[in-house]
């Protein structure tokens, strides 16, 4: 019988630990193979604000002028000030993401002729929740009063599924977007992908920037922006004494972070300027939904997790106790220990009688266990207690971050922290636009930019 167990933690129940496991480190997790660590230019100071900011000008300098990376030391407090609307798009497998930075102020220079248009698209953008059949704003997420480069504004949150992108185009071009000098930076396969329809089609040169970076970026400036974004649960598997509290992890490197999107990738935050890949899975949230929709004829990830919380795994999955009858006590592993995911539906008769709601609980459950064990063994190999979840597969999607946090809660004796953060999977979108702003500036100055 074969429980998986050499093959590292396929086998896995949060509530026995990693000492009771026998959990073969992956080879080279650590090696050069997977990237050297990535310098980039600071992404959290914002620019300098004219009205607002003397005291975050100075701060800005300073941190320039005390920099060791020469990419943030050699920007020079140049004007910057690309054209308005601005606009950071993260184009993936799964979903669009869209920011939208609307200030506080329109200076003259901004939007020179164009304002009338700006404000069109704009009063179309706030004043809306949806758009066209699919877009949505997330507008519980929008933040006010944050910087960018000269300005102080709110920054929008827009998605739509990527399968919709064409209809996204035609519905900005009747905006009028495409008789517009936009500033629109791109990030995601897409950026690279729709690129020339979006010059033909709307007029958009995109300023493309590497997803990982503009990640990373994102990352730093919403949990600098937005004191209460990162957060943690306390008893995250009873009921009654669940709940949510708020745990910054500004400047507290290292630090893991999941991205879990279509698929997952795993980062090592080493310092603000510094990270670097240090693994990926294949499985994540595109897993869920494809053999979620196949195997329950549910059409969008909300239905896809409504039934999951109405569904029991267990009727799905073969656990020890299926095996053993009980537990397999001399290797300390409870009876209720999935021991193979899906094994139940060997049976035919099973297959028969399977529900819809416990075929997407346990589609849930083997997609969340597997980034748990994957994330728990990078922690473990690089020596790191927290672990910060995000990506859009845990929007609205509590069962399995909770999940997460008893795992890495219970494998690591509470050494390992799994932390999570509000805005999901909008870092890229708001990464990118950053990127463009600092390295825009670098730009004008050398030709040392980093290449996209
Ligand atoms: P990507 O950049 O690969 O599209 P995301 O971080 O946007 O990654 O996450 C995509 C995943 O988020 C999907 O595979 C799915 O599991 C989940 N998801 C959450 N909400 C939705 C939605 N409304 N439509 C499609 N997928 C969604």
């Amino acid at each position: 019988m074969d429980f998986g167990l050499e093959r590292g933690f396929q086998l896995w129940n949060p509530r026995y630990s990693t000492d009771s496991m026998e959990c073969v480190p992956i080879r080279g997790i650590a090696s050069s193979a997977f990237g050297e660590p990535h310098a980039m230019a600071d992404p959290v100071k914002p620019s300098p604000v004219s009205a607002a900011g003397d005291a975050l000008r100075k701060q800005l300098l300073q941190a320039r002028s005390q920099s060791k990376d020469p990419a943030v030391a050699a920007v020079e407090d140049v004007p910057f000030n690309p054209p308005m609307p601005w606009f950071g798009i993260d184009i993936g497998g799964s979903l669009v993401k869209l920011v939208y930075f609307e200030p506080e102020n329109v200076l003259p220079e901004d939007a020179a002729c164009e304002v009338e248009q700006t404000k069109i698209i704009q009063r179309y953008l706030t004043s809306n929740k949806t758009y066209g059949d699919t877009g949505i704003r997330d507008a519980h997420l929008e933040m006010r009063g944050v910087p960018i480069n000269h300005h102080i504004g709110t920054l929008h949150f827009i998605r739509f599924p990527s399968s919709a992108m064409e209809k996204f185009i035609h519905l900005a071009k009747s905006k009028g977007l495409s008789a517009l000098t936009t500033t629109v930076c791109a990030t995601g396969g897409g950026a690279f992908a729709y690129e020339k329809t979006l010059r033909q089609e709307l007029n958009l040169e995109l300023h493309k920037f590497d997803e990982l970076d503009s990640l990373i970026s994102g990352i730093h400036y919403i949990e600098y922006n937005h004191p209460e974004e990162t957060f943690t649960f306390e008893n995250p598997l009873d009921e009654g004494q669940c709940k949510r509290v708020p745990h910054s992890i500004r400047d507290l490197y290292p630090y893991l972070v999941v991205n879990v999107g279509s698929g997952v990738s795993i980062l090592l935050v080493e310092s603000r300027t510094k990270y670097r890949r240090v693994w990926g899975t294949s499985i994540g949230g595109g897993t869920f939904m494809g053999l979620c929709c196949l195997l329950t004829g549910c059409q969008t990830f909300e239905e896809g997790i409504e039934l999951a919380a109405k569904g029991d795994h267990r009727n799905i999955d073969k656990l020890v106790r299926d095996i053993y009858g009980g537990d397999y006590s001399r290797f300390n592993l409870p009876g209720d220990t999935v021991a193979s995911s899906f094994a139940q539906m060997m049976d035919p008769e099973k297959r028969k009688t399977a529900r819809k709601e416990d075929l997407a609980r346990a589609v849930l459950v083997t997609v969340t266990n597997n980034i748990g064990s994957i994330a728990m063994m990078c922690a473990m190999n690089n020596g790191v207690d927290k672990v910060v979840f995000m990506g859009n597969f845990l929007r609205v999607n509590a069962i399995s971050m909770k999940q997460l946090a008893y795992a890495m809660d219970y494998w690591s004796k509470g050494q390992c922290k799994a932390l999570f953060m509000e805005h999901e999977g909008y870092f890229g979108a708001v990464g990118c636009l950053l990127e463009y702003m600092n390295l825009g500036r670098i730009n004008q100055n050398s030709s040392d930019a980093k290449p996209v």
